[in-house]
């Protein structure tokens, strides 16, 4: 018999499954506390349930959470990040970051085994797309370092969906982890506190929107001229930017959150005072914020961080021009935190071995 992956299994899920299998319908609340309250790893551990029971979950369902392995940990030089590469049963990997910051834990997640979109700058995407993560997949990672900060009381309190993959491409697994985090018996994490970025899936936009949680959006733009965004982005054949926008001005709109415009600052390419222009004339007076980013070089893409002066030339234009700017707080730089460079780094180390 094929056992069924409980975790990432919500209450609605937990009842039917419950009540094929003859457990009684109102351990579903018991089991689901157990699995994203307390973050159990084993059967055996919920010990408010009869040993009959949890002898019956454990002939039905395989409980995976567990059995994710850190095979690579990084520790930033300040301690206040710390990136792993999980590896999931089927070997396949993905990065996951915590950041610790004054107002808590925030755990940078990853949607996909890799990622198709081929951004130019990224090292997502090096060895192509390998597939989508399961909800459950998803949670791991959360739980991964929320079991490790809940022996000393701390807690995740934010989650970001910015690590390697496009979410848009993965939403339905995305909101049914999110919704998870989010309930009053997982981490209860507010929709304010979780974001999904993307690199402008029209169609998952408007899909977030009829949603309508109030999670918070961002937009990864990186250029504001279609010729541009188009080398930097190919996504930007399919999904034009100023349409993307538009999509996100209506989510602002339904939602009532400010979308936030990431902007990766790539010296010689965007970093420009025109650029900078051409961004304001873009962007101006939407309820939106930019984050800009110094480009984290991926040395396989051979793009690099603008000076300091450039950066902070490019911030002043667009404040200038009234546009709510703020420069990403980078963490981590020391050990590689943009999106899949550890991957990509342990997949070329193991093609030379
Ligand atoms: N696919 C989604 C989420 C993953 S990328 C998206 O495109 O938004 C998360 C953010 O990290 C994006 O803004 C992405 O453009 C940025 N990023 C990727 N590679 C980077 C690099 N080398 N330096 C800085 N930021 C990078």
């Amino acid at each position: 018999m094929i056992k069924k992956e409980i975790f990432g299994m919500n209450l609605e899920e937990l009842q039917g499954a419950f009540g094929e299998f003859g457990i009684k319908k109102y351990r579903a609340m018991q089991v689901f506390r157990w699995l994203y309250e307390k973050g159990a790893v084993s059967f055996e551990e919920m010990t408010n349930l009869s040993k009959a029971d949890r002898e019956l979950l454990s002939e039905h369902f395989n409980l995976g959470s567990g059995s994710v392995k850190a095979i690579r940990e990084l520790a930033s030089g300040d301690g206040l990040t710390n990136k792993v590469l999980l590896e999931f049963p089927d070997k396949a990997c993905v990065e996951t970051v915590v950041m610790h910051h004054d107002y808590g834990y925030s755990v940078c997640l990853s949607s996909q085994v890799g990622c198709n979109m081929n951004c130019a700058f990224c090292a997502s995407g090096i060895s192509g797309f390998e597939r989508n993560l399961t909800a459950g997949e998803i949670l791991a990672q959360v739980y991964y370092f929320q079991r490790l900060l809940q022996v000393k009381g701390e807690r995740v309190s934010r989650v970001v969906v910015m690590g390697s993959g496009e979410p848009m491409l993965n939403l339905d697994n995305v909101l049914h982890a999110l919704d998870i985090l989010h309930s009053d018996y997982g981490l209860c994490i507010g929709y304010r506190n979780m974001t999904i970025s993307t690199c402008g899936i029209i169609p998952g936009i408007a899909k977030l929107t009829a949603a309508g949680r109030t999670i918070n959006l961002a937009v990864s733009l990186h250029a504001a001229s279609d010729s541009l965004r188009t080398k930097l982005m190919p996504i930007n054949k399919t999904y034009n930017y100023l349409k993307v926008i538009a999509e996100a001005d209506a989510y602002e709109k339904n939602n009532g959150r400010q979308v936030m415009y990431e902007y990766i600052l790539l010296a010689g390419i965007n970093d420009s005072k025109a650029d900078a222009q051409a961004l304001a004339d873009t962007l101006q007076r939407k309820n939106c914020v930019v984050n800009l980013i110094p480009a984290n070089p991926v040395p396989e893409k051979g793009f690099a961080r603008p000076s300091q002066q450039a950066i902070d030339d490019f911030f002043q234009t667009l404040k200038t021009r009234k546009i709510n700017v703020t420069l990403r707080k980078e963490m981590g730089k020391d050990i590689n935190a943009a999106c899949g460079q550890l991957r990509a780094r342990a997949l070329k180390e193991e093609k030379s071995c």
